[in-house]
């Protein structure tokens, strides 16, 4: 078996026969917050399988969903006027969900890059509507990332995603990041770099034409690039400037929403009512591939209310797959019952504390991020004083030992990004720090 994963498959982000940063693991069996890998050995998943196993991997109910669903109906498409009653009920609990986002219907979704690929699409169907046919163009922030189809990449900000993949959309434009640490304005306070980063975005509307701009995506807190948590005046500055230009606001969810920022959203923390937001991941808690572009009450109108002309032509074959929604709607209903903000936002705080008390220790430790939720950076330096980045060989270094300690990580280049379950215990989280601690004196 290992033998033919190296020889067979070709791995995500990864060179062919080549390897991933993450330990070589064959992963058989889960339960709860943990994995098994194929030699037997078990360990915490400080990934959360990517960022979305919100609710571990003993979820009775969502399995119970999906084998009732399977036996029910397994499939029928949602195209050309026929539904579902998973789909129908999903949309519905969706647009409760997110009624203080101010969110009307559900699109349905196989993923996140489909979500975002929808928000990008209806943005510019929605200006044709209303006869605005030159916004086409697309802002976002450097460090952001929005999935692997050619809309997400045009607009993902890190450019290991974007320079193969040349020429992309046209007009699409990467604000800078809020990333205290390193900016190119060498701004080490929130809320000052906010007011630099909200005025380069007038500066650059102003240049680009403010009448040629579809949408604004961004992650709330922004997750793959880093986990940068913004300032509380960010995203409501950024709103505040995109409805004073006409300018949709997506907020890609595919990360924050369903509760790992301690919140049911991450555009909840900041009061922000986005135009669309991008949801995927934990919605079915990777029990089943889906997810759903939401979109604004007051967006839907206008496309209900332009006749045969709102009829979009974008769709997938799984748009409001049976079981994807079924597995949906209990995963849901189990996230609510079980209100996982409150441990979310409880073993967060320990997970960002523990960490900084990792940070006093080991100076290769050059910055933490985090304090909103299971989302947790540490980013190593070989220097404190010149910022210089360790070679993602380190990062890969710790994490080898960390999972023999007893954590599975993430890597990103220089950073470890921890994103466990959010029904994760107190103990288990300590086992995470123990673990990373560990692999940090071995790679040090
Ligand atoms: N948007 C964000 C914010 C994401 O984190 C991701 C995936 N990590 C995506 C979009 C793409 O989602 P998927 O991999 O399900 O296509």
């Amino acid at each position: 078996l290992k033998e033919n994963n190296a020889k067979h498959m070709w791995h995500p982000m990864a060179h062919p026969g080549g390897q991933q940063d993450n330990p070589p693991a064959i992963i058989t069996g889960a339960q709860g917050v943990k994995i098994t890998d194929i030699d037997g050995h078990e360990t915490i998943d400080a990934v959360g399988g990517l960022w979305n196993v919100n609710l571990g991997y003993s979820c009775d109910p969502v399995k119970e969903a999906i084998s009732n669903q399977l036996n029910q109906l397994p499939y029928y498409s949602t195209f050309a006027g026929t539904s579902n009653d998973a789909a129908i009920e999903l949309s519905y609990m969706l647009r409760e969900f997110f009624q203080p986002e101010g969110m009307g219907r559900a699109f349905f979704t196989s993923g996140g890059s489909d979500s975002v690929e929808t928000s990008l699409r209806l943005a510019r169907q929605y200006h044709k509507i209303r006869g605005e046919t030159q916004r086409t163009k697309f802002l976002s922030l450097k460090k952001g990332y929005h999935g692997t189809h050619f809309g997400g990449a045009s607009v993902n900000g890190n450019n290991r995603f974007r320079t193969a993949y040349e020429p992309l959309l046209p007009g699409c434009r990467h604000l800078p990041a809020p990333y205290a640490y390193r900016n190119p304005f060498n701004e080490s306070d929130p809320a000052k770099l906010t007011q630099l980063i909200l005025q380069a975005a007038e500066d650059e509307i102003a240049f680009q034409g403010p009448n040629t701009i579809a949408a604004f995506i961004m992650e709330p807190i922004l997750g793959a690039g880093g986990i940068m948590v913004p300032h509380e005046t960010f995203m409501p500055g950024m709103r505040e400037i995109c409805s004073r230009h006409g300018i949709l606001m997506i907020a890609d969810e595919v990360i924050t929403a369903f509760g790992r920022t301690g919140d049911w959203s991450g555009s909840r923390h900041w009061g922000v009512q986005p135009d669309m937001m991008c949801t995927a991941k934990a919605i079915t808690n990777g029990y089943y591939p889906f997810g759903a572009c939401m979109i604004a009450e007051s967006m839907t109108e206008v496309f209900e209310k332009a006749g045969p002309e709102g009829s979009i032509g974008h769709g997938y074959t799984y748009s409001g797959h049976p079981v994807g929604a079924a597995a949906a709607v209990a995963c849901l209903k189990e996230t609510q019952r079980l209100d996982v903000r409150v441990n979310a936002a409880a073993r967060g705080t320990q997970m960002f504390e523990g960490v900084q008390r990792l940070k006093e220790k080991h100076s290769v430790i050059g910055d933490v991020r985090g304090g909103h939720g299971l989302m947790t950076a540490i980013e190593f330096v070989s220097d404190r004083e010149s910022k210089k980045q360790m070679a993602p060989d380190f990062g890969a270094k710790v994490a080898k030992v960390a999972y023999e300690n007893g954590a599975m990580l993430r890597v990103s280049g220089a950073n470890i990004l921890l994103s466990p379950g959010l029904v994760i215990s107190e103990a288990e989280v300590d086992t995470i720090l123990n673990a990373v601690d560990a692999g940090i004196t071995a790679a040090g």
